[in-house]
């Protein structure tokens, strides 16, 4: 898979995707994220990027010529053309279903806004689709375009070690995951659960999911209203409630 970020500060994005996992992945050729200076693109004699907005009001507003320009000469020639996501606070919230439906595209960009946004036109003419990472704003997108890029790339075969799975992981089959632990099995008077000791891979996974249901409940009960319940799990989860 294919993820371009086209932003004004491209170290900001380089610096995180050089490191760790997804900096391996890339290294390995397991995923490909190239980000694009939209400043490259500008025709302004004074390398402009920005100006004020119509009608008064703080701050500078992107302008639609180097952010059209930016796309066009990057993609303008592909058919068909990748889809441009730009980063939102208006924008739908992203998820860890959004992330899988993302991962499935071969090729996606994803726009990062600066200062105040960006000119709505150009938005509208490149058919942009908006993601925000959540409701509170940000100085700029290239933080929430790494979340998306991450969260996806992390989804591709081979990014992640086999023995991960991540099927498992809070939010990928609707529940919060199970607690965690690691060496060494006993640390100030707190012990492992006996059963991960137990090498019963059975009993583990009962257990996990019984933990995996319990942590939701407590810590986001909202998340059970959808989540793909057994009848015996309903009924231990309104054991829980009336305790
Ligand atoms: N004036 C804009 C508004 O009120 O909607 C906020 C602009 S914000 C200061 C600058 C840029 O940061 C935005 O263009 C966007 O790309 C990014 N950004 C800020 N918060 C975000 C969020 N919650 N999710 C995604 N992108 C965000």
């Amino acid at each position: 898979m294919r993820i371009d970020i086209l932003t004004l500060f491209p170290d900001m994005c380089n610096a995180f995707l050089h490191e760790s996992v997804i900096g391996r992945a890339i290294k390995a050729g397991k995923v490909d994220i190239r980000c694009h200076n939209i400043r490259d693109y500008t025709t302004d004699k004074h390398n402009r990027v920005d100006d004020a907005p119509y009608g008064g009001g703080m701050g500078m507003i992107m302008g639609v010529q180097p952010i059209y320009d930016c796309y066009m000469t990057l993609f303008g020639e592909e058919e068909p053309r990748p889809k441009l996501y730009y980063l939102s606070p208006k924008g739908e919230t992203f998820t860890q279903k959004m992330a899988c439906a993302l991962s499935k595209q071969s090729h996606i960009v994803l726009l990062c806004g600066h200062y105040e946004g960006v000119d709505q036109r150009v938005l509208d003419e490149l058919q942009c689709e908006e993601i925000s990472v959540g409701d509170y704003v940000l100085t700029g997108g290239e933080m929430p375009a790494l979340i998306v890029a991450d969260a996806v790339a992390r989804l591709l075969p081979g990014v992640l070690s086999d023995d991960i799975c991540f099927e498992e992981e809070s939010h990928f089959a609707g529940l919060l995951e199970y607690p965690q632990y690691t060496r060494p099995p006993e640390w100030k008077n707190r012990e492992v659960p006996p059963v991960l000791l137990s090498g019963h891979h059975k009993n583990i996974t009962e257990w996990r999911r019984q933990k995996a249901i319990e942590t939701t409940f407590l810590k986001r009960p909202d998340m059970l209203k959808t989540a793909d319940l057994t009848e015996k799990e309903r009924a231990f989860i309104k054991e829980l409630s009336q305790k």
